[in-house]
């Protein structure tokens, strides 16, 4: 295995040739652990708000109040309870995920740590090789006049017409083989202010000075664009960044990661980034901790909105150019899907709950806690002995004396969800009250 020690992050090169990111010290599960408790807690408010759309269709529940929920799903299905092995995971797999990236804190969250995590090793793959990287931010002129839809409109049709023109397919395209888009939207005294952070790939033959007239040319043919220029933006505000470390790699990522927002230090205590404006999420949790001007109605009215604008629209954009390069080096872009319906080995499964039982861990809004726990343990035994008594001591679980088999003293689950004849033909998981814990009957 070759270590590379770039700034801060630590990268390595497995034996298979997969460069991975080290993320299992202490001070990065601690973060993992806060922000879990975090997205969490905001997605139970994002989950109360509908788009119009809802509103009008006067659907019962909306996507997000579903997300990690079991409505829905037959009684019979097994959930599972898991610690994974490889990263030392919490998992709960069997329960509905919403995929919402835009409106689920929890989806969104999970997304954007794996497009992070493939990011880095397409940037420790390009660096091997020599290429050079850039950072563009497209941005358009906005006040309270303008619409959240009309403006990312305004964005993303004139950044495709860019790529259409011919001074752009002439001079600008053949310096670039690859790009990641991402779309930041956040809302300030000036109304919605959506933007578009891109990172280029370049040629690997491109030189220094060519690089810098690249991000110049490309900053002025975005604003060239007519709807651009009609909304009276400057070219100043059109930011480009030459991308040579580790650190400039995680600052394009804090523009759209949503976990390095909430992370910062300035987010924590105003809620706001750092140029004062709110993120989706960053009202939600303004409205959470009760910021004047922030009540529920007012916080309702601006997630609504941009959940209806944003449903379908691209949150990250890989090309295709770029998804060829990382295959040289055996990096997979995973769907959103795969991200989220972790398979889990049957080794791996701590607990087999029944629905009932997860119904009331989610409403009673334990799930955060319960998942830290799991990451806390050292082993599988120790965090099957940690979860059951974190079960008992809030009450989920019932002592009862039953008599099956060798064993004389069981404590099963409350038995108002599991009764002793399910327990016995349903193969779920029981618990020995002398200390060992047994799973799978
Ligand atoms: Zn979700």
């Amino acid at each position: 295995m070759k270590k590379i020690k770039n700034q801060n992050i630590i990268v390595s090169y497995n034996s298979d040739g997969l460069p991975s990111l080290d993320t299992n010290t202490k001070l990065v599960r601690h973060q993992l652990q806060e922000m879990r408790s975090i997205v969490y807690g905001i997605k139970y408010l994002a989950g109360e708000i509908k788009t119009q759309e809802e509103i009008i269709n006067d659907v019962p529940r909306s996507r997000v109040s579903m997300c990690g929920n079991t409505l829905g799903i037959n009684k019979d299905t097994e959930i599972s309870l898991a610690y994974t092995k490889h990263n030392k995971n919490a998992v709960v797999s069997g329960v509905h995920k919403c995929g919402s990236v835009w409106r689920c804190p929890v989806c969104s969250y999970k997304i954007s740590r794996q497009r992070q995590i493939e990011l880095y090793r397409l940037f420790i793959a390009a660096q091997s090789v020599g290429i050079r990287m850039s950072f563009i931010t497209f941005t358009i002129r906005h006040d309270k006049k303008h619409s959240l839809a009309s403006s990312i409109n305004v964005l993303n049709e004139s950044f495709r017409k860019m790529q259409r023109n011919r001074n752009f397919r002439n001079n600008i395209a053949p310096f670039y083989f690859g790009l990641c888009k991402a779309m930041e939207i956040t809302y300030g005294a000036n109304g919605w202010h959506p933007h578009l952070h891109v990172l280029y790939f370049h040629n690997s033959n491109i030189e220094e000075q060519q690089q810098e007239s690249f991000c110049k040319n490309i900053c002025s043919e975005f604003f060239n664009q007519k709807e651009v220029k009609n909304r009276g933006t400057r070219l100043k505000n059109q930011v480009w960044k030459i991308v040579d470390n580790s650190q400039d790699l995680a600052n394009y990522i804090s523009k759209w990661d949503s976990s390095k927002e909430i992370a910062s230090a300035n987010f924590k205590t105003t809620f706001q980034t750092k140029k004062g404006g709110y993120t989706p999420f960053g009202l939600l949790r303004a409205c959470r901790a009760r910021i004047k001007g922030f009540d529920m109605r007012a916080v309702y009215k601006l997630f609504s909105e941009y959940a209806s604008v944003t449903k379908g629209k691209h949150h990250l954009h890989i090309s295709k150019g770029l998804k060829d390069f990382g295959r040289l080096f055996d990096i997979m872009i995973t769907s959103d899907r795969e991200v989220l319906d972790v398979n889990v080995e049957a080794d791996e499964i701590l607990y087999k709950l029944p629905v009932a039982l997860w119904r009331r861990i989610y409403f009673r809004g334990h799930i955060p806690e319960l998942l830290n726990l799991i990451e806390s343990c050292e082993n599988n035994q120790e965090a099957k002995k940690k979860v059951f008594y974190y079960l008992k001591d809030n009450g989920y679980l019932l002592q009862r004396k039953v008599n099956i088999g060798s064993y004389d003293e069981l404590i099963l689950l409350d038995d108002l969800y599991l009764k002793k004849e399910d327990f016995l033909k349903k193969n779920l998981n029981y618990v020995n009250s002398g200390g060992g814990i047994y799973a799978n009957v």
